[in-house]
C-alpha cells in the first residue's frame, strides 16, 4: 500500500512535514488530487508549521491491537493553521489540555506507524 500517506509520514519523520495548498490557500493533507474545499487541482506541497495547538482530545482506554501495551493513551486533533492533524499525544492524560502547543512527528513502526504529538 503506497497511497501517499506513507510518503507523508516519511516526510514528517525526517522533519520535513508538509501539507497541500491550493491556489485559494486552502490546506489539506496528502494524499489528495483535488482540494477538498473548492475542487482546485493545482495543489502545492507546503511546509507544515513547526507547532500546532490541541483542539480536542480523547482518552482511549480500549486501544487498537497495535497500541495495546500503551493504553490508556490520548489521541488529539491539533490545529496547524491551514490543516488539522489527528494523532496520539506522547503525554499522560492528566497533563493534556486544549490549547497545548505540540509538534508533530511519527511514532510506531511498520503498519502501526502514525502521527504522534510531542508537547512543547
Ligand atoms: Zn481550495
Amino acid at each position: 500500500m503506497n497511497d501517499g500517506h506513507d510518503e507523508f509520514l516519511d516526510a514528517l519523520e525526517s522533519g520535513d512535514g508538509y501539507y497541500l495548498e491550493c491556489t485559494d490557500g486552502h490546506g489539506s493533507l496528502p494524499p489528495r488530487v483535488v482540494c477538498p474545499h473548492c475542487g482546485d487541482r493545482d495543489l502545492t506541497e507546503t511546509a507544515l508549521p513547526d507547532t500546532g495547538s490541541i483542539d480536542s482530545y480523547t482518552v482511549v482506554h480500549v486501544p487498537t491491537p497495535a497500541f495495546a501495551d500503551e493504553a490508556p493513551y490520548v489521541t488529539a486533533v491539533a490545529d496547524f493553521g491551514p490543516v488539522r492533524l489527528t494523532g496520539r499525544v506522547l503525554a499522560d492524560e492528566e497533563s493534556v489540555e486544549i490549547g497545548d502547543e505540540v509538534s508533530a512527528s511519527v511514532g510506531g513502526a511498520d503498519e502501526s506507524r502514525s502521527v504522534v504529538f510531542e508537547p512543547r
